[in-house]
C-alpha cells in the first residue's frame, strides 16, 4: 500500500530531530552527521559512500580589541578563521569608521584599523585591501540585541577572498558595540589576533538508484547537511536533507525510469564547497545529468513554498503550470539561488530549488534559534515541501520524454558568473 504523506512527513521529521546538532564544516559533528546519513540510506536499502574533500579551515586562539583613546574599554570580538595573526602584544592602531568601504571612506586608511558595516562582502574586501589597512573589523547582529540571547558570530576569510585579494587581520564585533565605538569617537585601538590556518576534511554522502529504462539520464537530488557555528541547522538545512532521504525511500520502493542520485553536501555554508568539489571530481559524469533538484530550507509552520529554477523561462512555465494543475501553492520563478544548485547550473545542468521560506520573523537561519526547540517548525509543514518535491520528481523522472531542456538562459549564466565573482 502507498504510504501516506503524513507517514512520510512524520518519519522525515523524526530523522530531522536526530540530526539536529551543530555541524560546522570539517568538524567532528559534520563527520558524524555524514555517517548518520550514510547509515540511513543503507538502512533504506541503498548502498552509500562518503567522498572527502579538502576545505580551508583553522582556529583562532585569541582575538582582542581594546579602545585606548579617547576612552579605555575592551570589547568582546571574534577573529575570522584564516585571519592573519598580529604580533603577540597586538598592534596599536588609529581607528577609522569606513561605513561601506567606498573609496571615499578609505582615503588615508593605510596602516589603520577600519570598521565597516556588517559583513565584509567580496567587492568590499577588494576595495578594502587596496587601501592597505592593518586590520579590518566587521560586525554582526542588531544594535538592540541582548548579549545573553545572541551569539557573537564566528566568520571565516574564504579562500575565494584571500586567493584574489590576499589576507589580513580580520575581526568581528557585536553591532551594539560597533555603535558604541563609533558614537563615543574611538580614535586609537589595540588589536590582537592569534590564529592558525590549516586544511580540514569535509564530506559528501553519495548514492544512486539506477534507472530501469533510461539509466544514462541522471537526475541528481542535493541538499547540504552542514550548519554554521551556534546553529543546529534544523531549518537550514537538515530539513532539506531529510526530504531527499524520503525521495530515496520512494524511489527505492518504486524503481525510477531514469537514474536518480542523492547527494548530501558538506561545507555549503563555507561557499558551496561540497557541491563544487563534487562537480569538479565528477566532471565526466555531468554530460549525463539532465536535472539537479536541490532542497534547501523547509518546515516553518508559517511560511510559503518557493520554487526557483535555474534553466530557462520555458522550464519555469512548465513547473508553474504543473503546480497549478496539481493545485499546489508554490511561487515559481527563474532566478539564481545561493545553494548547491549553482555549481551544476555553472556546468550547464538545469537546476531547480525547492524551499519553504519562513514568513517574516517566523524562521531563523545562521543563529542559535535555528533549532526545533524554538517551536516554529513541525512535521506537517515539512510535509508540504516534501509533497511538492515528490509530485514534481515522480513526473519528470518517469516521463516518457524528459520534459526539461538541458539549457541555461543567458540571464542565469550571467547571474552565475556574478555570483561566482567572475563578473562585476
Ligand atoms: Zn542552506
Amino acid at each position: 500500500m502507498e504510504e501516506t504523506l503524513k507517514t512520510r512527513a512524520e518519519r522525515a521529521y523524526e530523522l530531522l530531530e536526530k540530526l539536529s546538532f551543530t555541524r560546522v564544516s570539517c568538524s567532528e559533528e559534520e563527520t558524524r552527521a555524514a555517517e548518520m546519513l550514510k547509515a540511513e540510506a543503507e538502512k533504506n536499502g541503498v548502498p552509500a559512500s562518503i567522498e572527502t574533500f579538502e576545505a580551508s579551515c583553522g582556529i583562532v586562539k585569541e582575538a582582542r580589541l581594546k579602545v585606548l583613546e579617547p576612552y579605555e574599554k575592551e570589547y568582546e570580538v571574534t577573529g575570522y578563521i584564516r585571519s592573519d595573526s598580529t604580533p603577540p602584544d597586538g598592534l596599536e592602531l588609529d581607528f577609522v569608521y569606513a561605513e561601506n568601504g567606498l573609496p571615499q571612506n578609505l582615503v588615508g586608511c593605510e596602516g589603520k584599523a577600519i570598521l565597516v558595516n556588517g559583513r565584509v562582502t567580496y567587492r568590499m574586501y577588494e576595495r578594502l585591501q587596496k587601501a592597505k589597512p592593518a586590520a579590518i573589523i566587521g560586525f554582526s547582529g542588531g544594535v538592540t540585541d541582548r548579549n545573553e540571547e545572541t551569539d557573537l558570530d564566528i566568520r571565516k576569510l574564504r579562500e575565494t577572498y584571500a586567493g584574489a585579494f590576499g589576507s589580513n587581520v580580520l575581526l568581528n564585533l557585536r553591532a551594539s558595540d560597533a555603535l558604541e565605538l563609533v558614537a563615543r569617537g574611538a580614535k586609537k585601538v589595540r588589536v590582537t589576533v592569534k590564529a592558525e590556518s590549516f586544511d580540514g576534511v569535509s564530506r559528501n554522502v553519495l548514492c544512486e538508484i539506477p534507472g530501469t529504462e533510461f539509466p544514462d539520464e541522471i537526475v541528481s537530488f542535493g541538499a547540504h547537511y552542514d550548519s554554521v557555528y551556534f546553529s543546529k541547522g534544523a531549518y537550514d538545512n537538515m530539513s532539506g536533507s531529510v526530504i531527499i532521504m524520503e525521495m530515496l525511500r520512494y524511489f527505492k520502493a518504486n524503481p525510477p525510469r531514469r537514474t536518480v542520485r542523492f547527494h548530501w553536501y558538506g561545507s555549503e555554508e563555507q561557499g558551496l564547497l561540497g557541491s563544487k568539489a563534487w562537480t569538479k571530481a565528477h566532471e565526466d559524469e555531468l554530460s549525463k545529468h539532465v536535472l539537479m533538484i536541490n532542497v534547501d530550507v523547509a518546515a516553518p509552520v508559517l511560511g510559503s513554498e518557493q520554487v526557483i529554477t535555474m534553466g530557462t523561462e520555458a522550464m519555469t512555465s512548465y513547473v508553474d503550470g504543473m503546480m497549478k494543475e496539481l493545485g499546489k501553492a508554490a511561487e515559481v520563478k527563474t532566478d539564481i539561488y545561493s545553494s548547491d544548485s549553482v555549481p551544476f547550473a555553472d556546468k550547464g545542468v538545469p537546476a531547480i530549488n525547492f524551499c519553504r521560506f519562513g514568513a517574516h520573523g517566523a524562521a531563523f537561519i545562521h543563529e542559535r534559534r535555528d533549532d526545533l526547540a524554538y517551536g516554529y517548525m513541525n512535521a506537517e509543514a515539512l510535509g508540504k515541501t516534501l509533497d511538492i518535491v515528490m509530485e514534481f520528481s515522480k513526473r519528470v523522472i518517469n516521463a516518457p520524454v524528459f520534459p526539461i531542456e538541458r539549457k541555461i538562459s543567458d540571464e542565469i549564466k550571467d547571474k552565475v558568473d556574478k555570483y561566482l565573482f567572475r563578473k562585476k
